[in-house]
């Protein structure tokens, strides 16, 4: 599942070759795509309008619009967003294309049909109660201490809770947790003030290299482009990508389901009970 490294990449790709161009038309080939409002009414108040603005909110794509409402895009499990021209060859599992004014079309690729769009006036409604942006300054380890002090549930679903902070899931979690030595089942309440600053700088740490990296290519993500993300050669365990042995300790990677999510740590550097 595109995730926060995924999106932002997504964002920084289309962004130069869409900003300022209108949209002359929209292929609907999944109309279950559209959430809000009517069909009717997305194309209507879609066409011709010029996107002024792309931004990313958890993992969420924002294309903001002349009329001032905004195009709001989840990816879900399996989206992509491609940029091509509309003379390309047709490629599969296209639920909808958005058509440019200058020839170029964005083609929203997702084969398994989770993906979402809105047309609204207030992007509140969709991204109101996210959690705060984990890359963004006021998220220090001091606001982690806090917001995760009173919190009983295990620390792997918190972090995946977008509500709790945005943009984070499976991989980057699995991944975060394994940096920081933190079992992803720990009561958030029991970890020390230590334990939440490692995490914390591991979260941003490995965010920001797979964004360098321009996103994980696991199962469906592809790049504007076409072209692949590679953060999942740097994975240590999520996805079990990091091979059967801790590269760390070289004791056997385990699996263990959290919450319906296949979860990958190392029992020795990440023990339930620390220092035992
Ligand atoms: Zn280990």
């Amino acid at each position: 599942m595109p995730e926060l490294p995924e999106v932002e990449t997504i964002k920084n790709e289309l962004m130069p070759h869409i900003k300022g161009r209108k949209i002359t038309g929209i292929s609907l080939t999944w109309e279950g795509i559209v959430k809000k409002p009517s069909l009717e009414e997305f194309r209507r108040r879609l066409i011709g309008q010029q996107i002024t603005g792309l931004r990313r909110r958890g993992k969420y794509l924002i294309f903001s619009l002349s009329s001032g409402q905004a195009l709001i895009i989840h990816l879900k499990m399996t989206g992509s967003l491609l940029l091509n021209h509309a003379s390309d060859e047709p490629t599969k599992h296209i639920r909808a294309v958005l058509h440019l004014d200058n020839g170029s079309e964005i083609r929203f690729r997702d084969p398994r049909k989770f993906g979402a769009m809105w047309l609204v006036k207030d992007v509140s409604g969709v991204v109101g109660k996210l959690g705060p942006e984990p890359l963004e300054a006021d998220f220090t380890a001091r606001v982690l201490v806090e917001r995760l002090g009173k919190r009983k549930a295990p620390i792997k679903p918190l972090l995946l809770d977008q509500n709790f902070v945005a943009g984070i899931g499976n991989m980057y979690a699995d991944e975060a947790l394994y940096d920081a030595k933190i079992h992803p089942l720990r009561p958030a309440s029991s970890l020390s003030r230590e334990e939440i600053t490692r995490l914390h700088k591991a979260t941003q740490e490995i965010l920001r290299a797979a964004i360098g990296n321009k996103g994980a290519s696991v199962e469906n993500y592809f790049r504007p482009g076409g072209e692949l993300g590679t953060a999942h050669f740097q994975f240590r365990v999520a996805h079990g990508l990091g091979g059967k042995f801790c590269p760390r300790c070289g004791a056997p990677i385990e699996r263990i389901v959290v919450r319906n999510r296949g979860t990958y740590f190392c029992p020795k550097c990440q023990p339930y009970l620390p220092g035992l």
